[in-house]
């Protein structure tokens, strides 16, 4: 039997394990943030998708979707490139990576051309080039450490995002595709770039014009957003 003793000591041992822990978890706990960058907007309307909607409209409609979405969890933070339909120029969309600094920067566009046929949905994730490296002004080393690292987490996203996205659009995935986002050439975060679909393909436009699907897009994206913090 044990005695009283010896029940406080086992009881002592336990709460102290368990504000050791609780220490560990606020540590970690710190506040992921994301930015969402709804493509387009205002006088720059992206791909016609009909005779009054266009790609800006449907970027921005995944985009606040996907931020309520996210917004449910509590460890991450979430800003948008805009919230709004207005012009937003690259540089301004430059300007907010610089400010905000985010862990992670998600583009989202529609796609067009390549006729009729082409449809699907296809993620890019960036190729960090030397003048990424150089905008770091950190020791060439740590940069280069910094940049495979942003690299590997850009394209372990991208195939988080594959995943799940080829849940909701079966057999329509274009595959992952490494190049330069315009919007984010020459700086140094973590970033994909989803393409969600073609406006000139008759079934992707029918698609991608109803708020279901784009609300479903969202949730694809905030559980691979979710899973990758995970
Ligand atoms: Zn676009």
């Amino acid at each position: 039997m044990l005695d009283k003793k010896k029940i406080l000591l086992i009881m002592g041992i336990l709460m102290s394990l368990l504000i050791l822990t609780s220490g560990d978890l606020s540590a970690t706990g710190k506040k992921k943030i994301i930015l969402i960058d709804p493509a387009h907007g205002g006088k720059e309307q992206g791909v016609k998708m009909s005779t009054d909607v266009s790609e800006k409209d449907i970027t921005l409609a995944v985009a606040l979707s996907l931020k309520q979405a996210l917004a449910r969890g509590n460890n991450l933070e979430v800003f948008l490139t805009r919230d709004s339909d207005k012009t937003v120029d690259m540089e301004d969309r430059k300007d907010s990576i610089k400010k905000i600094k985010p862990d992670f920067f998600i583009s989202l566009h529609v796609n067009g051309g390549l006729g009729k046929d082409a449809s699907g949905f296809e993620i890019y994730y960036p190729w960090f080039g030397e003048e990424a490296i150089k905008e770091k002004k950190t020791a060439k080393d740590n940069a280069s450490q910094l940049k495979n690292k942003y690299q590997n987490d850009s394209l372990k996203m991208a195939k988080i995002i594959q995943e799940n996205m080829n849940v909701l659009f079966p057999r329509k995935g274009r595959g992952l595709r490494k190049a330069d986002l315009p919007v984010t050439e020459g700086l140094f975060v973590p970033a994909v770039s989803v393409e969600m679909g073609f406006a000139t393909n008759p079934e992707d436009r029918k698609k991608l014009l109803s708020v279901n699907t784009q609300t479903e897009i969202a949730k694809a994206l905030a559980k691979s957003i979710n899973s990758f913090y995970r």
